[in-house]
């Protein structure tokens, strides 16, 4: 895919949707979760058992990825949202919406609220700065709100919903090796949908249609 190409695939679609995973926000600085931290892999601490089990570490290490919503939308998500594009990302760092799209499926949560399982109060994330340990007014412990392993992901209905609809799919900065993330560019194709995959170098790909 080349950027003229991509350019009159926007052009000839009517309701263009990118499905958007790690790969887009590696040039915004953000690291995929293919990393360790204090000798554990990131992958075995943002699941569900591990926030219950070590609450104490699992918040010490989030305290850490807040510090991610301090980084910046790149081309690629700043001309999605120039396409006003839908999108269904994997991604917890809220750059889609800081690149201006309107509508975002964030499917694995975000890194601006804390939630209470029990009362459902929600909470601002900058909660935890400060206090060790965050808690609800009923007494809750509060649980971020990403989908951490173990945990259901987020608007799914709606995705499905948004892959029958378009008429153009990009997949970028995903492998799509996640279920059941990854049924939904067959689901597009089935609706007739274009389905296009950009895992390679798409920062340089989406700077020339800037
Ligand atoms: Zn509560």
């Amino acid at each position: 895919m080349n950027a003229a190409t991509l350019r009159q695939e926007f052009s000839i679609s009517r309701y263009p949707l990118a499905l958007t995973g790690a790969g887009i926000s590696v040039a915004s600085g953000l690291p995929t979760f293919d990393i360790a931290w204090k000798g554990v892999p990131v992958r075995e601490i943002l699941t569900r058992d591990f926030f219950f089990a070590k609450p104490e570490m699992f918040f010490e290490l989030y305290r850490e990825i807040l510090g991610w919503t301090n980084a910046t939308p790149n081309a690629a998500h700043k001309v999605l949202a120039s396409y006003d594009a839908t999108i269904i990302t994997q991604n917890i760092d809220g750059l889609h919406g800081k690149a201006g799209s309107k509508n975002v499926l964030e499917m694995h949560g975000n890194l601006r609220l804390l939630n209470c399982e029990s009362c459902q109060k929600q909470y601002p994330s900058d909660k935890v700065i400060g206090e060790k340990m965050p808690y609800c007014s009923c007494g809750q412990m509060l649980k971020p709100d990403v989908v951490l392993f173990g945990d259901a992901i987020h608007d799914w209905e709606q995705a499905i919903k948004q892959a029958e609809k378009c008429d153009l799919m990009l997949v970028i900065g995903t492998s799509l090796q996640v279920a059941p993330v990854n049924m939904l560019p067959a689901i597009a194709q089935r609706n007739n949908a274009k389905v296009v995959i950009i895992n390679e170098d798409c920062e340089s790909l989406f700077k020339e249609l800037l």
